[in-house]
């Protein structure tokens, strides 16, 4: 989980620029009268600007797999990555609680701190954030701005907490994740909550079994199974 404190602080700088992206949008619209770009190259342009909003549908998931469930928006920074930011970590939580109490400080703008997916002991997922969007759960501004943040369900100090249902579930989820944005499927880029700079968190603890968890993600990686595919 991520620290109030330190999460909160980060998460004082909503805007990257409102500023900043309605001079963009007058460039945008000048680059087409004088350049004539046409339609879709314009519309490519558009998106590649950043600061721009991407579309958000309520609901929308990226993993076809999860539940949307809304965190407060006072947990997380709205973005365009990987257009702003490339992603090239996951970040690994176990998030001290249950599942329902994860996803209920993730909605509580009190907290300041929120990641984009919880998964349950049983292998329900919820999704609380999109991915494009950058979620306050590192404690470390420039690690939530590269990563995807994962909480899994239980305590680091009790191993049955660890399921097999919410291995597999996790590791379905983070190999789409992989995929996306192609990120290798190694200890360098799917990381733990304790391995990031300056943290004093100790999650996912010693009982998370690295080994077996990349080898699952890595046979979901090179399974066909139409369940691979991206959602968005
Ligand atoms: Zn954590």
């Amino acid at each position: 989980m991520g620290t109030k404190g330190s999460a909160g602080a980060q998460g004082s700088k909503p805007a990257r620029g409102i500023g900043r992206r309605a001079v963009l949008i007058g460039g945008a619209v000048t680059a087409v009268g004088t350049a004539a770009l046409a339609r879709d190259e314009l519309k490519r342009v558009w998106w590649r600007v950043p600061g721009v909003r991407k579309p958000r549908k309520a609901g929308e998931l990226d993993f076809a797999g999860a539940q949307w469930v809304a965190a407060s928006e006072a947990n997380w920074r709205m973005a365009d990555r990987p257009d702003d930011y490339g992603i090239d970590r996951v970040i690994i939580h176990v998030t001290q609680g249950s599942f329902r109490s994860a996803v209920r400080v993730f909605q509580d703008p009190g907290h300041g701190a929120a990641a984009h997916y919880v998964v349950g002991q049983d292998g329900r997922v919820a999704q609380m954030i999109r991915e494009l969007d950058v979620a306050f759960h590192a404690g470390n501004r420039s690690y939530n701005e590269r990563s995807i943040g994962i909480e899994h369900e239980g305590f680091v100090d009790r191993p049955r907490d660890l399921t097999p249902q919410m291995y597999a579930s996790s590791a379905r989820l983070t190999a789409e994740i992989c995929e996306r944005y192609t990120i290798p499927v190694d200890r360098e880029h799917i990381i733990g909550h304790v391995e990031v700079p300056g943290t004093d968190h100790t999650d996912p603890g010693p009982h998370w079994d690295w080994d077996r968890y990349l080898k699952l993600v890595r046979t979901v990686r090179a399974s066909p199974s139409p369940g691979k595919g991206t959602a968005s």
